[in-house]
């Protein structure tokens, strides 16, 4: 039996002081001196790691924001000395699909490598825009899958890139035509930064963190320079992007990658001849913008028999492209993907979405709505203390991202990818699917908040889905 796919994880500390979201004030001047005070009762201990953190204070602004906000010594000073604060610097976090709780749990992801445990059940909101308008439907938890996530029974994760057959197909000696396939052991790939924070330096690190966890990772082919001098034992991890009128890369480089993307144009059949006469067995992809066009452009796609799979990217908040009022990236992927499905042709190419896959759950997510992989970005960078700034400007990056240090920088992209890896097996265990290419548009494992509004209350005060 070949080895379970794991990712060797280990603590990777923050280099930065932590920001959390809230801090205790204690106004000292009017102190009892209590002997049971409350301070000591504190069950996360936060008092005394504040004094054992301002002992070693070096940065005279960072303060100690470390409390659970439980109120339990606010509540019970008995002079009343205690008040619960919101950091500012975590309220500024990211921007308002990438919020800083998201900002906080990736943090804690990549320094940890564990599933992020709130405790205490759920206490947000019932639901939300974006993936927060879909439930997973766990309430299949049946033993087999259970085993599997505690590791007795196994669940495959790995999914598949590339053209599928509808039909046997046999060469004259008898021998099965299989079109090429690139196995990645999670539904998951690194796609380039956008560029409103576009960092070239963290191209080798994306570069390492893909070959160590067995992904891939997608790189701009006019950036191959920047991907360092030890290229070529990577290159089974890398899927250069050749941007329209970009000049291909050398044969040797291009013989031993396994996938390519191409941004779609009207030259796209000629530009996968080229690639594939060089290499054919690289599989191609053809990058859609996901803008008014985008949904129709990619199921139009789709149904050529040369085109073997379609990338689709949403902005990086997972909005429709240049749109007023933008459909979200999990709805743009169901468009597509049930045409398809009537079509009778959704088995045959790979749909891989990108764009707004800030957390485990949205991966998951995204493929109950229709796509066979993901791809993320901005996550990993978040994983080196990124605070997601409006405006990126590494010369005054409060991460200190111009200090990059690469075992730091690789360490914590692994344990993001791993904590997420864990998150999928575990909602998978909880879903009762054993294979991740079974999540794809599963949607009877899924539930829609729009779809039950509009099937309990729609009939009594009107569509709202339709308005
Ligand atoms: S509010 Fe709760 S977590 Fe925060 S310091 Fe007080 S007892 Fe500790
Ligand atoms: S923390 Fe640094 S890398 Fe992140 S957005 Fe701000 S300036 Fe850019």
């Amino acid at each position: 039996m070949p080895d379970k796919y794991h990712i060797k994880t280990q603590p990777v500390p923050a280099r930065r002081p932590r920001i959390g979201k809230c801090g205790v004030v204690d106004w000292r001047e009017d102190c009892a001196r209590c002997h049971n005070c409350v301070k000591k009762a504190c069950v996360f201990d936060r008092y005394r790691q504040e004094a054992d953190y301002i002992r070693g204070l070096t940065e005279m602004d960072a303060f100690f924001f470390q409390c659970m906000g439980c109120f339990s010594c606010v509540q019970q000073c008995t002079k009343g000395l205690l008040a619960l604060s919101a950091n500012p610097v975590y309220e500024r976090l990211g921007n308002r699909y990438w919020t800083p709780a998201i900002i906080e749990t990736t943090w804690s992801q990549a320094e940890t490598a564990k599933i992020p445990v709130s405790g205490a059940g759920y206490r947000g909101k019932f639901s939300g825009p974006g993936f927060d308008s879909m439930w997973t439907d766990m309430s299949e938890i049946v033993r087999p899958t259970r085993d599997g996530i505690h590791g007795r029974e196994y669940i495959s994760t790995a999914v598949d890139i590339g053209r599928k057959l509808s039909v046997l197909n046999f060469s004259k000696d008898g021998q099965l035509k299989m079109p090429p396939l690139v196995d990645i052991p999670m539904p998951m790939m690194i796609d380039m930064l956008p560029k409103e924070y576009s960092l070239p330096q963290l191209l080798p690190v994306f570069k390492a963190a893909a070959a160590a966890t067995g992904i891939v990772m997608i790189a701009d082919s006019k950036d191959i320079g920047l991907l360092g001098n030890d290229l070529q034992q990577y290159l089974p991890n890398i899927a250069f992007y050749f941007s329209s009128g970009a000049p291909l890369l050398r044969k040797d480089i291009l013989q031993k990658i396994r996938l390519a993307e191409i941004s779609d144009d009207d030259k796209i059949d000629q530009r996968i001849k080229e690639l594939k006469n060089i290499n054919p067995n690289m599989v191609v992809a053809v990058r859609v913008k996901l803008d008014a066009a985008g949904v129709k452009r990619a199921v139009e796609l789709a149904h050529r028999p040369h085109i073997e799979a379609i990338h689709v990217v949403a902005d990086m908040n997972g909005d429709e492209i240049g749109a007023k009022n933008p459909r979200f990236v999990k709805d743009m992927v169901r468009q597509i993907h049930n045409p398809l499905v009537s079509d009778g042709i959704r088995n045959e190419v790979t749909i891989i979405a990108g764009g707004g896959i800030a957390l485990a759950e949205h991966m998951a997510k995204q493929l109950l709505c229709g796509a066979d992989a993901v791809t993320i970005n901005l996550p990993l960078l978040i994983g080196l203390e990124c605070h997601l700034c409006h405006v990126c400007d590494v010369s005054r990056c409060p991460a200190k991202l111009n200090e990059l240090d690469e075992k730091y920088a690789v360490g914590r992209m692994i344990n993001l990818i791993a904590a997420w890896h864990d998150q999928l097996i575990e909602v998978m265990g909880a879903m009762g699917i054993r294979d991740a290419r079974r999540l794809r548009g599963e949607v009877g494992r899924a539930l829609f908040f729009e779809e039950l509004e509009e099937a309990t209350f729609g009939k009594i005060f009107g569509s709202r889905k339709n308005r």
